[in-house]
């Protein structure tokens, strides 16, 4: 097939790989699959969003207010919610102050724990 093989051309182990996902989860074997879906879990865990998207996204938030787009701006509140305003945040466990937010999260950078 001229799509696969292009498509897969120079990963060997490309078409196996996509066959898992394509006949998961009744396929014969399932551990990449797997694998995959935890490494996105981490990733989803670990990720902070850089400062300048949240920025531009308040951005336009505010654009959307001012010409009166309220459809349009409760639904990016639902799916990113605006920072709640808040004191200097502090962990409760340990009392670091390196806080990292991960969408409604905040997580301890000094001692991991998670609130939010
Ligand atoms: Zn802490």
């Amino acid at each position: 097939m001229y799509h696969q093989r292009s498509f897969c051309g120079g990963q060997p182990w490309l078409a196996e790989y996509l066959h898992e996902f394509a006949t998961f989860p009744k396929g014969k074997f399932d551990d990449q699959a797997d694998s995959t879906s935890q490494a996105l879990d981490w990733v989803k865990e670990k990720y902070v969003e850089p400062g300048i998207f949240v920025y531009y996204r308040e951005e336009h938030k505010k654009l959307l207010r001012q010409q009166g787009r309220f459809d349009e701006l409760r639904k990016l509140e639902e799916r990113y919610p605006s920072a709640t305003p808040m004191g200097p945040a502090k962990c409760a466990k340990c009392g670091g102050t390196l806080i990292a937010k991960i969408g409604p999260q905040s997580r301890c950078q000094q001692c991991g724990s998670q609130w939010g």
